[in-house]
């Protein structure tokens, strides 16, 4: 095809996209029936296999090829009572919840706080934390180009330096418990709790004055279960390339996950729903994966990305959307991992787009695109800041407060034409520079990266399962 007529193809392709979505109230509608009538989403559950489920029926219903449910096993996790004390210097029962994949525990400490948690908070008080209750703020907040560590690596740093149990903050206001798996689909070397802002501030305010006694009771249980991804195809079945995008619909127990992630789910299903209406001018295929379990370590992304070892070569890019609504409608950003030379030409396809896309590189192992950035495949996250909001890090995301209401439907089309316009112009472009690396060279990257220590004092990125688990 000459390039004129693509052209012409894809201008009239986009038009029709960006209609049938601005045309539309079925992103907002499945965000509403996922979140208030199916519920959290949680890993393993009823309510994520009924997702799933829902989520199945409708690819088919907007026109989907090769509609499939993936299902994969997993060691699930449910939580049981929780209490924790403060017995001297004062007695009392403070606000904290476990965190997802935290052991049964029954113990007492003093506890010290680590600040933000970062390296040279354990260095700072090497020799101070073994034996006690880590306190740690949850999210941090490091200065221009500087690293902020996953809950991930703060809790490895806890384990590492000897603590008998971790507390993560909340840093946000509102008595809202803050929650984060603490392993990826296997039980935790020791128990985690997360606790709200107020909760954390009382208690390092007994430390300014002298030791801080703490007792926790908690109870949990593993048992074994199934998750699953939903997948399907848009254009030829037959074509040597593919591009893919994905987003998690699974969220965590104690919210309905409206903004992490049902709102990238249902952003990816109504761009999906767009590109089925303009499939046959497609020169490559088009696929779609809503993954399970991306909260407790990317399993669904990782089983997944396994599964298509042998196709990934033939991939030209994966777009995963993870939590894409911001403060404003259209306050989405690119970043892709692993891929700085690809920054240009998506800065220039945002330009043709006429769309305020701001693109960067930036190596991030704590959402869906991961595993497929680690098997050299192109690959970027589309999600967005919370910028202007004035709340730290994930701001109502991992809380109990990331609810509908946080989102609008004008903010669903405006993602949802995001990522149709970028799949359509990946898959409609007769220029497309991107060059797989191989797993050598990536892996040689992360080594190098602020997670190095992580692979190597434990042999797996922070969020990957433990072999056989
Ligand atoms: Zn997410």
């Amino acid at each position: 095809m000459v390039r004129d007529d693509r052209g012409a193809v894809l201008s009239r392709a986009e038009k029709a996209v960006i209609g049938e979505i601005w045309t539309s109230k079925r992103a907002y509608e499945n965000l509403v029936y996922l979140c208030d009538q199916i519920g959290n989403r949680w890993a393993g559950s009823e309510s994520e296999h009924r997702a799933a489920q829902f989520l199945q029926t409708k690819a088919v219903e907007y026109g989907l090829q090769d509609v499939a449910i993936q299902t994969f096993p997993l060691t699930g996790w449910r939580r049981g009572p929780t209490r924790l004390e403060v017995v001297a210097p004062v007695a009392r029962d403070v606000a904290a919840i476990a965190l997802p994949y935290t052991p049964a525990a029954r113990l007492e400490g003093e506890a010290i706080w680590v600040g933000q948690g970062e390296a040279e908070d354990f260095e700072r008080l090497a020799g101070q934390i073994a034996g006690k209750i880590v306190l740690s703020a949850a999210e941090s907040t490091p200065g221009p180009g500087q690293h902020s560590s996953h809950r991930r690596e703060k809790f490895a740093r806890a384990v590492a330096a000897g603590a008998v149990a971790f507390l993560f903050v909340n840093q946000n206001p509102g008595a809202l418990a803050i929650t984060g798996a603490l392993a990826a689909g296997f039980t935790a070397e020791i128990p985690g709790l997360g606790l709200p802002k107020e909760s954390g501030d009382f208690i390092v305010r007994l430390l300014d004055a002298g030791p801080v006694r703490l007792r926790l009771q908690m109870s949990a249980e593993h048992f074994p279960t199934t998750s699953a991804n939903v997948l399907g195809r848009i254009g030829p079945s037959d074509a040597n390339e593919f591009v893919m995008t994905g987003a998690h619909y699974d969220a965590h127990d104690i919210a309905v996950g409206a903004l992490d992630n049902a709102a990238g789910a249902v952003v990816v299903l109504e761009a999906a729903r767009a590109l089925a209406t303009v499939a046959d001018v497609l020169p490559i295929s088009i696929r779609m994966a809503l993954f399970g379990c991306e909260e407790i370590g990317l399993l669904g992304a990782w089983y997944h990305a396994g599964q298509a070892r042998s196709e990934l070569e033939r991939c030209r890019f994966v777009l995963n959307v993870d939590s894409p609504i911001g403060s404003v409608p259209g306050s989405e950003n690119l970043r892709l991992c692993g891929f700085p030379d690809l920054v240009p030409f998506f800065e220039d396809l945002a330009q043709q787009m006429c769309y305020d896309l701001p693109v960067q590189n930036r190596l991030n192992a704590y959402s869906d695109h991961f595993p497929y950035a680690i098997a050299g495949v192109p690959n970027g996250m589309l999600s967005s800041s919370n910028a202007g909001t004035g709340l730290i890090g994930r701001g109502w995301g991992h809380t109990p407060a990331d609810t509908v209401d946080k989102v609008s439907p004008k903010s669903l089309q405006t993602a949802a034409t995001a990522v149709a316009r970028l799949m359509l112009r990946l898959a409609l472009a007769d220029n497309w520079p991107g060059q797989h690396r191989s797993r050598q060279e990536m892996a040689a990257e992360v080594a190098a990266s602020p997670i190095g220590w992580y692979v190597e004092q434990f042999g797996r990125y922070p969020f990957q399962p433990a072999e056989g688990s």
